[in-house]
Formats: structure tokens, C-alpha cells, sequence
């Protein structure tokens, strides 16, 4: 990821983020409202690396991240929340389940019009794997470290293979 060219300066994170157009929605849990189900079908329907946490399906406003291995050791047959408090739920539901230990608080974000040199630079000395895109605190999408590699390549008409493996 040491790439200084100018094409870097001309593309920014909305270009690069996922989903594009046309793709599905953006695979996201909201922070207290998924039943384990819903969960469970995330995990099994993607092979997504993690997941962000959203306030609700309205808000759009993003809590959190949560890997997709922590999220797959702590389901069960119950609710998920990731707030302090449970939710009010009848006395003969299934208690529900506290992920708050396994959600990040702080994942690393940038607006939909920050440079891509930007967000090159710092998935380089942050190390980051993921790093999501907003606008005005609601979430628009993800970049992962593959497709800035990837989106790297298309830019230099290279082989994204050639580029991530070499
Ligand atoms: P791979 O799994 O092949 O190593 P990757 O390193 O990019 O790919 P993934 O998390 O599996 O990591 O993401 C695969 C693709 O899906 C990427 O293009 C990414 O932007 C997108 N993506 C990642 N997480 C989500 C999500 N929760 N919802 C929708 N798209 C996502």
C-alpha cells in the first residue's frame, strides 16, 4: 500500500467504498433490535470479514463494529443487544444476549469525500483491515484493505492478483 501516484488524488472513498450501485444493501446489525436468527442468517448468507452496528435500520447512525468470528462464538438462542442496558422484553422471552465485549466502539471511519490518497495513507500506518464511510454520521459503506489493493490495481490496469500476492 505504497502508492503515491496521481490517480490517488482524483478518487475518493465514495468511489471505492462498497456497495456500489447496484449491489445489495451494506450487511449491518442494529444495536438492539436483532433476533440470534437474524444473526445466525448474516453469518451463514456472507462471508463478510465483520459487521457494523447501527442505531436502527432508520438512523442509519453507526455505533460500532463487530468481527464476524466474536459475533459467531456469542450467539445463541436469544436477543442480541450491544447498549448498557438490556431491552424491556416479556418475562418468558429468552434472556437476551450482552455483545457490548465484542463490539468496537471506535472503528475508523472517514467521509464519503475523503481522498483515496487519504485513505491509503491510513490503512498504511494504521494497519487497518476495514474502515467504514460516512456522511454526517450516517453509515454509507465499507472499505476493506482488499479493495483499496484491488481498486489500487484497476488503476494501474495491473492484475489485482499479481498486486496482493506478490
Ligand atoms: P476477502 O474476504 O475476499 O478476503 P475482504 O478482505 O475485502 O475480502 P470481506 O470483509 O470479506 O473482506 O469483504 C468482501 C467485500 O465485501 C469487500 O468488497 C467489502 O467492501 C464488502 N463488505 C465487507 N463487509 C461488508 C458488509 N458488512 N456489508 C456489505 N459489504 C461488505
Amino acid at each position: 500500500l505504497d502508492v503515491h501516484d496521481e490517480f490517488t488524488h482524483r478518487t475518493l472513498a465514495t468511489d471505492v467504498m462498497r456497495p456500489r450501485r447496484n449491489d445489495p444493501p451494506l450487511a449491518v446489525l442494529t444495536q438492539d433490535s436483532t433476533a440470534v436468527e437474524e444473526a445466525e442468517a448474516l453469518i451463514k448468507d456472507t462471508d463478510y470479514s465483520g459487521f457494523p452496528v447501527v442505531v436502527s435500520r432508520e438512523s442509519e447512525r453507526l455505533i460500532g463494529f463487530v468481527q464476524r468470528r466474536d459475533l459467531t462464538l456469542a450467539i445463541s438462542d436469544s436477543l442480541v443487544y450491544f447498549t448498557e442496558d438490556a431491552p424491556q422484553l416479556p418475562a418468558s422471552d429468552p434472556q437476551p444476549l450482552k455483545l457490548r465485549r465484542v463490539l468496537n466502539l471506535s472503528p475508523f471511519t472517514v467521509t464519503d469525500h475523503t481522498p483515496m490518497e487519504t485513505v491509503v495513507d491510513i490503512f498504511r500506518k494504521l494497519g487497518l483491515r476495514q474502515c467504514l464511510v460516512t456522511r454526517s454520521g450516517r453509515l454509507l459503506g465499507i472499505i476493506t484493505k482488499k479493495d483499496v489493493l484491488r481498486h489500487m490495481a484497476q488503476m494501474m490496469n495491473q492484475d489485482p492478483e499479481s498486486i496482493m500476492f506478490n
